[in-house]
C-alpha cells in the first residue's frame, strides 16, 4: 500500500471527519502547550529574525493547526514587545500528505486572519501560509529557511508498513494482528523498530538542512513507558482493532486473508529510541524529553469506547477503504471497536502515552 498516495485523515467537516473527531489530539497538544510556546519565544530572543520560518509538519485537516499558529504569533508578539523589538513578519509552512484535505484548512483563513486582527485595531501582524503537500521523510524545504518546526501526533506514523514484515511469498508474519501483539515473533517488533530507526533519522537529517543554527524543533508524538512492545498505553488500541476486524471475519463481512496481510504503518518509540537516534543522527541537541498521559474526557455523554471509536476511525478509515474496498462495514467495525474498549477499561485502564521532545539544531 503506497503510504503517501492514500493515507490522510477523514477530511471535510462532517460526523466522521478529523475536524470533528480529533478533540484528543487537541487536548494532548494543549497539555504542553506551555513548553511549545516557551520554545518558540525563547528561540525568536536568541535569534530575532525579521522574517520567521514556521513549519507545522502533519497538519491535517481539522481545526487543531491554524489554532496552535495563532497561539505561536501570539507568543511571539509578547517577546517582542518586551525586548521593544519590531514584531517578525511570519512565513507559515503548513505540510501534510497530498491527500490530505488542505482545501478545509484554506477555508478557514480568513476567519483566522479576522480573528488576528481584532484585537489589534485592524492591524494584523505580517503572516503568510502556504500548504507544503509531501512526505517528512525527506526534504520538503528550502535549505536554512526555517527557525521553528512543530509537529503534533504525526511523527508515530512510519513512511511505510515495514517490508520485513511480509515473508518472500509477500504473505504476512504477523497473521490476525495489524501492529506487534502478544502472538506477533519477535521478528515483528523488530521489522517495525527497524523502520523506525530508518524513518526518524532520515526525517532528522532532512529538519537539520531546512533549520537555521540555533533553529528548534517541537514534536508531539506516541510513544511507550518501557521496552515491552505490548502496553496497554499504545499497542492495546491495535489490538482492538484486530479483534474488531477479527469479528467482521466471523460475520463474513470480509476476507480472513484480507485481514492477515493487514498491517499499520505505525510505530510507538520508546524514549531511548528516540534519543539513541537523535544521538546517532547528531544535528541536535535534546532540550527536554517528557513523557505524559492524557487525562479521559468523553463529550455529551459519548461513552470513552465511542469516543476512541470515532477517533481511531478518522485516523485508520483511508486505509481500511483502500485495502478491503468500500464494501467494508465501518459503522459495525467501529461499533464493536467502541463496545471492546469500553469493556477493557472497566478490568484496567487504558492510556496513550505520549512524548514531548524539545531539540535544538546544533
Ligand atoms: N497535527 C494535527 C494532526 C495530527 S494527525 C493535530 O495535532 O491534530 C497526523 C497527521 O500526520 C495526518 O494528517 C497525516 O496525514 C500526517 N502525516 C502522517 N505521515 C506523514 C508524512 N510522512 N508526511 C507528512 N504528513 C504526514
Amino acid at each position: 500500500m503506497d503510504v503517501e498516495k492514500v493515507f490522510h485523515m477523514t477530511g471535510g467537516i462532517g460526523k466522521t471527519s478529523y475536524a470533528q473527531n480529533s478533540a484528543f489530539q487537541k487536548k494532548a497538544s494543549d497539555m504542553v502547550k506551555h513548553i511549545t510556546m516557551e520554545t518558540i519565544q525563547e528561540l525568536y530572543y536568541e535569534v530575532t529574525p525579521k522574517s520567521l520560518g514556521i513549519a507545522d509538519l502533519g497538519c491535517s485537516s481539522g481545526p487543531n493547526s491554524l489554532s496552535l499558529i495563532k497561539d505561536m504569533v501570539e507568543a511571539v508578539e509578547g517577546t517582542s514587545h518586551k525586548i521593544f523589538h519590531p514584531m517578525p513578519e511570519f512565513r507559515v509552512y503548513l505540510n501534510d500528505l497530498p491527500t490530505n484535505d488542505f482545501n478545509s484548512v484554506f477555508k478557514s483563513l480568513p476567519d483566522f486572519y479576522k480573528d488576528l486582527k481584532k484585537d489589534r485595531n485592524q492591524e494584523g501582524p505580517a503572516i503568510f501560509i502556504a500548504g507544503y503537500p509531501g512526505s517528512f521523510y525527506g526534504r520538503l524545504f528550502p535549505f536554512n529557511c526555517l527557525h521553528f518546526i512543530y509537529s503534533s501526533y504525526s511523527l508515530h506514523w512510519l513512511s511505510k508498513v515495514p517490508p520485513a514484515l511480509y515473508d518472500e511469498h509477500g504473505k504476512s508474519i504477523n497473521k490476525g494482528n495489524v501492529y506487534v501483539s502478544e502472538s506477533s515473533p519477535p521478528s515483528v517488533s523488530q521489522a517495525y523498530y527497524k523502520q523506525f530507526q530508518e524513518d526518524f533519522s532520515l526525517f532528522l537529517k532532512s529538519r537539520s538542512e531546512e533549520l537555521v543554527t540555533g533553529g528548534r524543533m517541537v514534536l508531539i508524538l506516541l510513544g511507550r513507558i518501557g521496552q515491552d512492545h505490548v502496553d496497554r498505553g499504545n499497542s492495546f488500541f491495535w489490538e482492538i482493532l484486530s479483534r474488531s476486524l477479527a469479528i467482521s471475519v466471523s460475520q463474513a463481512e470480509i476476507e480472513k486473508e484480507k485481514v492477515d496481510s493487514y498491517e499499520v504503518h505505525f510505530y510507538a518509540a520508546s524514549r531511548n529510541e528516540l534519543e539513541d537516534e537523535v544521538r546517532r543522527e547528531g544535528s541536535f541537541e535534546i532540550d527536554k524529553l517528557e513523557m505524559f498521559e492524557i487525562e479521559r474526557e468523553v463529550k455529551n455523554g459519548e461513552s470513552y469506547g465511542t469516543a476512541v471509536a470515532m477517533t481511531v476511525r478518522a485516523v485508520q478509515e483511508s486505509m481500511l477503504c483502500d485495502h478491503f474496498g468500500d464494501g467494508i462495514d465501518l459503522d459495525t467495525l467501529f461499533n464493536n471497536y467502541g463496545k471492546m474498549i469500553d469493556e477493557e477499561m472497566v478490568k484496567v485502564d487504558i492510556k496513550p502515552i505520549t512524548f514531548v521532545i524539545v531539540l535544538k539544531k546544533l
